[in-house]
């Protein structure tokens, strides 16, 4: 044992357990609360940062399926594993619901539609994203591109980051909306009403999923305990990227994200289940954190165009180094957000030279 684990290890002895085993044991307590209730949380693996994709067994009638990981033999064979742990065969399943376009959550939802023949359910305007994902995937590149070049990131990274998105392209797979959900609809089970509000801002699809009686929630990544879910700067739902102009407006993520966020800190939960991670069971304190940390990172970014005036691509070199490069896309949306803030407030205002975007003091 080193030094430092020593004192660690003391530290533990003189002040109880360690608040991740705390945590760990509240996470324990909170599924077992969930699964009371007929849902089981099935952890899939991904090959994404972020880890495993948190997908939900509602043992209803019809057997409901919330998110299903991504397309990869992987997560199919642990999906597999997990359902038949409590009895069940992907041949079983009735119903899919999706809850937002990312291919960590939908990507397998086609294979086990075709094997089940489950209804697949998703908020109606991304039927068309899920049913066209190749050709829809391809019109966010375009987006994506066009935006990293307006905000200063070098054409070379924009190409190179081109390629890794194409890289991922296959653990997505397109799939048919069978049973489409406007905002505000009621999903009935035999023992569970889900009501399906839409909360855009992680991406502009994203659906949660209360039952009413219970009070809980299916966030997927609206909310999530470990991480500040990050608003990615994503193209409208329903827009062709060729008919638009890179000088339109821009989608204002972060803005969108905290009008969700405040209407989801509105309502009384006890327990919010996410797409990654533990359980949450006091969303009001984890959003207002969340709100703090915007606050702070807005306040930042004002100082450094305070200092003088710069591009997107700048600060966030200036806030985060190399990662800007490697993680142009993330970080551009995280800048991008926080400048959104502050050209709300009018502390900055946005000046276009030959194309490239800087931001300016007032
Ligand atoms: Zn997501």
């Amino acid at each position: 044992m080193s030094e430092e684990e020593d004192q660690q290890q003391r530290n533990r002895v003189a002040t109880g357990p360690a608040p991740l085993a705390d945590e760990e044991h509240e996470a324990q307590e909170a599924l077992a609360v969930a699964a009371e209730a007929g849902i089981h949380r099935l952890a899939i693996p991904t090959p994404f940062m972020v880890g495993r994709v948190n997908a939900y067994l509602i043992e209803d009638s019809p057997l409901t399926l919330v998110d299903s990981g991504p397309n990869s033999a992987k997560a199919l064979d642990e999906l597999e594993q997990a359902l038949a742990a409590r009895g069940h065969s992907v041949e079983d399943l009735e119903l899919l619901v999706i809850t937002h376009q990312h291919i960590d959550h939908f990507g397998l939802a086609s294979i086990l539609a075709r094997r089940s023949g489950a209804e697949v359910a998703a908020l109606d305007r991304v039927a068309p994203f899920l049913a066209g994902y190749g050709h829809e995937a391809d019109l966010d590149d375009v987006f994506a591109e066009r935006l990293m070049l307006r905000h200063g990131i070098p054409p070379e990274v924009v190409t190179v980051l081109r390629a890794v998105s194409a890289g991922f392209r296959a653990w997505g797979s397109a799939v048919q909306v069978t049973r489409s959900l406007a905002d505000g609809d009621e999903l009935v089970l035999r023992d569970r009403k889900l009501r399906v509000l839409h909360r855009p801002g992680h991406s502009p699809s994203d659906t949660v999923f209360l039952d009413e009686t219970r009070s809980m929630l299916l966030a997927a990544d609206h909310l999530i305990a470990h991480i500040s879910s990050n608003p990615l700067l994503a193209r409208p739902l329903g827009t062709h990227g060729e008919r638009r102009d890179a000088s339109d407006p821009r989608p204002q993520a972060l803005i969108t994200y905290i009008e969700s966020l405040e209407k989801t800190r509105a309502m009384e939960l006890s327990l919010v289940l996410p797409g990654h991670g533990r359980p949450i069971t006091d969303h009001v304190s984890l959003i207002d954190e969340r709100f703090r940390l915007h606050r702070r990172r807005a306040e930042k970014m004002r100082r450094l165009i305070a200092s003088q005036p710069r591009t997107a691509h700048e600060i966030a070199q200036e806030l985060w180094g190399n990662v800007a490069v490697t993680q142009a896309y993330l970080t551009l949306s995280e800048v991008l957000g926080h400048v959104d803030l502050l050209l709300r407030d009018g502390a900055i205002v946005e000046e276009d030279r030959d194309g490239v975007v800087s931001f300016r003091a007032t």
